[in-house]
Formats: structure tokens, sequence, C-alpha cells
């Protein structure tokens, strides 16, 4: 028999990730420069290991509480009054996750109904749609504009919107395209959001890398926060990847529901990494700061020697990638991307990975050192006078 009729029929209508797909042909190459990968390029600070090492030394290698260690959830809430001004109850609105991607997962799952629609915006983390339909939801695609700088505007949300909609998906700083939000920009569509009832999905893992300003979460929106899901992480802003460690703040009903699907189908997050992840939330206010002054002055290096060679690029306000636009060298995205590999031994990724809408683009990671993206540049130089 063929084992495939096994499965599901969402499944087998799922892409493998664009990005992977990409750089496995890379690293099958010698010589590579990748700017490809979303992922820091510091070491975990020490401090923070240090706190998972001691854990392992005195025996702290038990399952936690489901919803993850109390003085973890208590430092969580800390943090988030700190930085964003946000009020959450510790032992009733926190649930400890395994990095962000566990958190959008089971929000989905605890949210959707067969066919209810979930607003989705593009281009977008590449697993938001499969995320959503695995949980059974329709994505239905908003694509966010390079003229709007890739911002989502309230005529946009309002024809979006339909009897059907139960959630939106928002991630403000944006993977790929580095766009983000203001409370001006939020206010505009903060009052059609409390009128539709709809669930607000925010993926707020890039917030502690944003560049101009503060970051503004729209959880700070009194008025709506009760329908705010805030999803964030350990991984971008600790540089703690690996870790896998997470969290959700939200209303106490929604966090109750989402720790069932979170208990049964997880149990609880790594003990070690939470551990680690209290001393990064206490005493790592520091070494925030220092890792965003580093990506910002390779923000301004990469923009500034993109824009020199023609590859028309906005400065991106958050995140760690770039987002320049390749349309005029007449090339597809997928081909601009193979043959830059080819030719050059640059890898970075196809705009359409991110959904159709990324189509004309590429997204460059600058979560590299200096030295790499110069050598990087140099050789995309090259690659658009020889192409
Ligand atoms: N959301 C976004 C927008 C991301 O870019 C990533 C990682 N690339 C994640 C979530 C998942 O992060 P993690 O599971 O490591 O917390």
């Amino acid at each position: 028999m063929n084992p495939k009729t096994l499965l599901n029929d969402v499944i087998g209508t799922i892409p493998p990730s664009g990005i992977r797909k990409f750089f496995d042909l890379a690293s099958s190459m010698e010589g590579v420069i990748s700017l490809g990968v979303g992922e820091p390029d510091f070491d975990t600070p020490w401090h923070i290991r240090e706190e998972a090492i001691y854990a392992i030394e005195k025996g702290r290698t038990f399952y936690s509480a489901n919803a993850g260690l109390p003085e973890l959830r208590k430092e969580i809430c800390r943090y988030l009054k700190r930085k964003f001004q946000l009020e959450y109850a510790w032992n009733t609105d926190i649930l400890v996750t395994v990095g962000g991607s566990e958190a959008i997962d089971i929000a989905f799952r605890s949210l959707l109904n067969p066919s209810d629609e979930v607003i989705v915006l593009s281009p977008g983390y590449v697993a938001y749609e499969p995320c959503v339909r695995l949980a059974g939801g329709v994505p239905v695609i908003v694509e966010l504009k390079e003229e709007d700088e890739f911002k989502l505007k309230k005529e946009q949300l309002q024809k979006a919107l339909s009897p059907k909609t139960k959630a939106i998906l928002m991630n403000f700083p944006g993977n790929p395209t580095g766009g983000i939000m203001t409370r001006e920009d939020f206010s505009e569509i903060v009052p059609l959001i409390q009128q539709s009832g709809i669930a607000v999905v925010t993926d707020e893992i890039y917030a502690e890398l944003t560049y101009s300003g503060k970051h503004c979460s729209i959880a700070s929106f009194d008025e709506i926060k009760d329908q705010v899901i805030l999803i964030s992480g350990f991984s971008k802003a600790y540089s703690m990847t690996g870790w896998r460690l997470g969290y959700i703040a939200a209303h106490q009903d929604l966090i109750a529901a989402m720790n069932k699907v979170h208990q049964y189908a997880i149990m609880c997050a790594p003990t070690i990494s939470q551990y680690a992840g209290i001393e990064a939330m206490a005493k790592g206010d520091g070494d925030v700061e220092m890792m965003k002054d580093s990506f910002e002055r390779r923000r301004n290096f990469i923009v500034n020697g993109l824009n020199r060679m023609g590859l028309k690029c906005p400065m991106p306000q958050g995140a760690f990638y770039v987002f320049p636009s390749i349309r005029h060298t007449g090339m597809t995205s997928e081909e601009f991307c193979e043959k830059l590999l080819e030719k050059e031994k640059v890898a970075v990724v196809p705009g359409n990975a991110f959904g159709a809408s990324g189509e004309g683009f590429v997204r460059i990671s600058y979560a590299y050192s200096i030295d790499e993206i110069k050598s990087a540049l140099e050789r995309i130089n090259r690659f658009l006078e020889n192409s």
C-alpha cells in the first residue's frame, strides 16, 4: 500500500519551507557566504549559560508546572511591565512554551473551528500559513505594500474581515520585511478590531530589535487587550535559538485553553532552559542593548551598501532583515537567488518563500559579522554588474 494515502488532506498541500530548500543546496557547496538564516550570531551570554549549567549541577532536571516555573512566569510579567507597560498576572495569564513556534501552533489549535478564517499578512514568516491550515483554518491573505513600509492599513483590514473571520495574525517588527507599527499606526486599526471582536495573535518576537522609537505592543490598547494573544520568546532577544523557550501572555481563559493543548502535546518547556530564561530576563537588559546596537550598525552598513549598488532598499525599522526589491533585474526572486548562489556563492532567501506577495524581493539577514556582510556585498555587486 502507499503510506501517503494514510495522511490527512491538509498535510500534502503544505510545501516544505522555501528557506530550508535553499539552504540545503547552499550547505552542499564550498565557500558560500550565507546571509540566510534568521538567527543572531552571538553566543548566548555567559551568565545565562552558567545558570543552566548550575541547574544541571543542582539536579533541577525534572518536569516543571505545565505553564512554566512560577519564578520564570513572574520574571516574564516584570519584563513585560518594565519594557512595554503591559500588566499580566503571572499565575493565570502566562504560558511558557517551546519557543514562539509552539506558541503560534497552540494559539490556532485552541482558537479555530474548521473553516474559520484567519487574516494573515504577507509577506510573512514561513510558519504562519501552515500553522493556520494545520489547525483547520483558512488563511485570508492581506498583501502588505512596500509603499506603505509594509504596515497594515485600516482599509486592508476592513476589506479582509468577513463573518467567518476568527483571528488576525500580526508580526511587527516583521520577518521578512523589518516593518514596524507605531502607536499611531495601531490607533487606526484598533477600533475595527474592537468592533469585530476577533482574536489578535501578535508575534512580537523581534520587539527588542526596534530601531526607531520604542516598540509598541498592540496588547497595550486596553480596549482590545482581552482579545490579544501576545507571543514572544528568548531566541532573538537573548540569542537563545537552541534553548527552545518562548511564552504567551493573554487573558486567563485563553491561557487555560492553550495550556490544555500544551500539556497534552508538550507537557512543559525544557526545565533547564527555563532556569536560564529567569537569568536572561532578570539580568539580560545590558546584553540586549549590546546586541541591538550591533545589529543597528550592521543594518546601516548593509542598507547603504545595497542602495549604492542600485538594489532599492528602504531602511527597515526592526528585526534583522533587509528586503530589497530585485524587480529591475528582470529575474524572479528564485532565479536571482539561484544565480547569485551559483555564480558568486552568496545565499539569500527568495521573497516568494514568504508568500506570493514576496515575489520581486529577496530577504537578506544581517545577523552576520560586518566582514561577512562586506564580502557578500562585494560579491552581490559583481553579480549585478555581470548580469
Ligand atoms: N516568529 C518569527 C517571526 C520568527 O522569525 C521566528 C524564528 N525565525 C519564530 C517566530 C520562531 O522562533 P522560536 O521558536 O525560536 O522562538
